[in-house]
């Protein structure tokens, strides 16, 4: 069984025709939002797709819309970019040049039955749902998503690791810092490849999690005695963690890869003046696998989307 094809979760086999009769509409996005899309009409929903003129492979199953109230009057679902919108109401896609402002007119026009689905949301769209009573979720925030997208992050990390050292991964001495959904991951697959691991923590759990996977734990306000030794430092803790005074007891040659959300969590300005390599990896699963990326989405999404079919079908 190939992991990720469509079928290899059991939830997903015969679903193809589960959104019959629904109304998909695609606003914006990246190459992860093409694996929805596919998603979508392979379980025979209507796709509109807006800022998708430029798309190499255009869909066969699916029509390129302009953005307008009469089109998102008649959406069941709409699908936004990972980022949502910006705070003006500002949607990005890297298929088209034309400018896409999602409004309140827009926002206003959707039936109250629509579901909004984003990656995260600015309060401009998190307000205009609440105003107008529509379902927004927010597919970052959930444990299972974030869970799966660790696995192309972790990827992307080593990828980065790899590209920005001279020393093999194999028995060098690697920070992780924060043992949540990224940091545990992060963590378990270094150990496997035998890096000299050891997580900072903060709460007594990790320390005995981290034990028992059989990596070295410190507590995170003892970073600074941790760090002298350190040849990497992955950062997964979303607060300034990596501090000028931390920075100066570093040694020279440690790389420091930043996943954190932006503005991450070391102090850039100090470390570019100690000539200390960190770098900022916003990002990873959309770069190095916007396939998986996108399937992760894809599946979550159209699960969303089963009980609202249930309940229409009277099964619930
Ligand atoms: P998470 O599950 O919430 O884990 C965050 C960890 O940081 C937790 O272990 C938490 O400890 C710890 N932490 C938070 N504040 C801390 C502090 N002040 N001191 C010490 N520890 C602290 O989050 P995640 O899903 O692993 O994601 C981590 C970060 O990576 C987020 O910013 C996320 O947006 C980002 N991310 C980046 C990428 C990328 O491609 N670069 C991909 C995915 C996620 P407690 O459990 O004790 O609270």
């Amino acid at each position: 069984m190939r992991p990720y094809s469509i079928n290899y979760f059991p939830w997903e086999r015969g679903r193809e025709q589960m959104l019959t009769g629904k109304h998909v509409v695609f606003l914006g996005g990246d190459a992860r939002q093409l694996e929805v899309i596919k998603s979508c009409i392979q379980m025979n929903a209507r796709v509109s797709l807006i800022g998708y003129d430029n798309l190499q492979s255009p869909f066969s199953g699916a029509s390129l819309k302009e953005l307008s109230t009469e089109v998102l009057s008649k959406a069941d679902v709409l699908v936004l970019p990972i980022v949502g919108t910006d705070e003006h109401g500002h949607v990005s896609s890297v298929f088209t040049s034309d400018t896409l402002i999602l409004t309140e007119e827009h926002l206003s026009s959707l039936p109250a039955h629509c579901i909004v689905f984003a990656g995260i949301a600015k309060p401009y769209l998190k307000d205009l749902c609440a105003r107008y009573g529509i379902e927004l979720i927010e597919l970052m925030q959930r444990d299972d998503v974030a869970i799966y997208n660790s696995i192309p992050t972790v990827e992307g990390a080593l990828m980065m690791a790899i590209q920005n050292t001279d020393i093999t991964l194999h028995g060098s001495i690697c920070l992780v810092l924060g043992m949540g959904r990224c940091g545990l991951s992060l963590a378990r697959v270094l150990h496997a490849i035998g890096a000299d691991v050891r997580v900072g923590v903060r709460s007594s759990a990790h320390h005995a999690r981290a034990f028992e996977m059989g990596f070295k734990a410190f507590d995170t306000r003892e970073l600074n005695q941790h760090v002298k030794e350190a040849d990497l430092i992955f950062n997964t803790i979303p607060a300034p963690i990596i501090t000028a005074q931390t920075l100066r007891h570093c040694p020279h040659d440690v790389v420091i890869i930043d996943l954190a959300s932006k503005p991450g969590g070391v102090d850039y300005a100090f470390a570019e003046k100690r000539g200390i390599k960190a770098i900022l990896a916003p990002s990873l699963p959309g770069i190095v696998a916007p396939k998986t990326a996108g399937r992760i989405l894809a599946r979550t999404i159209t699960q969303l989307l089963k009980p609202m079919e249930l309940q229409k079908e009277g099964n619930v």
